[in-house]
C-alpha cells in the first residue's frame, strides 16, 4: 500500500481495541481520514512515542488502499508539529475549539480534501489558544467552513425577492436573510437582529458576535442534521435564542 504524508488535526479519538485507536484527522490535502493507529495506547512504539491527543497538529504517514476509501487506513507515523498548550488553559478556549472539530468532522466527507478550510482550522486554534473569548474566532471559523462547502448564506439581500430593507428573518432551507414582506410565507425561518446582521456582514466589533453565531450555528444544525452537542459550550443556549 502507497504511503501518505501529510500534515493533520486530530478531530477524533476513539478506543478500538486494547491497544488500538480509532482516529479522525482531517489532513490537509486528503481531506478527512479516518484511520487505525495500532499500538499506540502501549506507548512503547517510538512512532508515536508522544501519543495523540484531540485537536493535536501533526505530521501524519498513513497507508490506504485509495480504491477502498471506506476501510480504514492505517496511520504508521505521527509527529506533532504544532502545540497550542494555551487551549487547555481556559474551559473556553478548549470548549471553542472542540467545537470547531465538530462542525467540521460533521460537514466535510472523507477523501474530500479542502486545503483553505485547513488552514483556516489551524488559524482558528491558534487564535482560540490565546483568545480571551472564544465567539470571535468560532465566528470566523464557521464562515470559512461554510464557504468551503459552498453552504455560505447570502446576507447582502432578500433571497425571495433581492430587497433590502426589513431583513428581520434568516432561513437555511433558503440560504440567507428573507425580508418581512416575504417571511410570512416561510415556515423554516429565524429572527435575526440588526446586531447579528452586522456581525454577519464582517463586522463583528460593531455586531454581536453571539447573535452571528447563533443564526450560523443554527444554519449548521440544518446541515448537519442534528445540534451541534457542543454550541451551548460556546454561546449559552438561552442567549442563542436572544434576538440582537
Ligand atoms: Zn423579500
Amino acid at each position: 500500500m502507497p504511503a501518505i504524508r501529510d500534515d493533520a488535526v486530530v478531530l477524533g479519538r476513539l478506543d478500538y481495541s486494547e491497544t488500538s485507536q480509532i482516529l479522525v484527522l482531517f489532513t490537509r490535502a486528503h481531506g478527512k481520514v479516518r484511520a487505525i493507529a495500532k499500538g499506540i495506547k502501549r506507548g512503547t512504539k517510538t512512532r508515536f512515542a508522544s501519543g495523540v491527543d484531540m485537536l493535536d497538529v501533526g505530521h501524519a504517514v498513513l497507508s490506504s488502499r485509495r480504491e477502498r476509501s471506506e476501510a480504514l487506513a492505517i496511520l504508521t507515523e505521527w509527529k506533532q508539529s504544532r502545540s497550542f498548550s494555551g487551549l487547555r488553559e481556559k474551559l473556553f478556549r478548549i470548549r471553542g475549539a472542540q467545537y470547531v472539530g465538530e462542525i467540521t468532522s460533521g460537514l466535510t466527507e472523507e477523501w474530500d480534501p479542502h486545503e483553505q478550510l485547513y488552514d483556516a482550522l489551524v488559524d482558528a486554534l491558534g487564535h482560540l489558544s490565546e483568545a480571551s473569548s472564544a465567539v470571535a474566532s468560532v465566528v470566523s471559523y464557521q464562515m470559512a467552513l461554510l464557504k468551503a462547502i459552498g453552504a455560505l448564506p447570502r446576507f447582502d439581500a432578500c433571497v425571495l425577492c433581492g430587497g433590502t430593507d426589513a431583513l428581520t428573518y434568516f432561513s437555511s432551507f433558503e440560504g440567507g436573510l428573507i425580508c418581512r414582506n416575504c417571511e410570512s410565507g416561510q415556515v423554516e425561518k429565524r429572527e435575526v437582529g440588526p446586531m447579528t446582521l452586522a456581525a454577519l456582514r464582517g463586522s463583528p466589533v460593531a455586531g454581536s458576535p453571539s447573535g452571528a453565531f447563533s443564526a450560523l450555528n443554527y444554519h449548521l444544525a440544518h446541515l448537519m442534521g442534528r445540534e451541534p452537542k457542543l454550541a451551548d459550550e460556546v454561546v449559552a443556549r438561552v442567549a442563542q435564542r436572544r434576538i440582537e
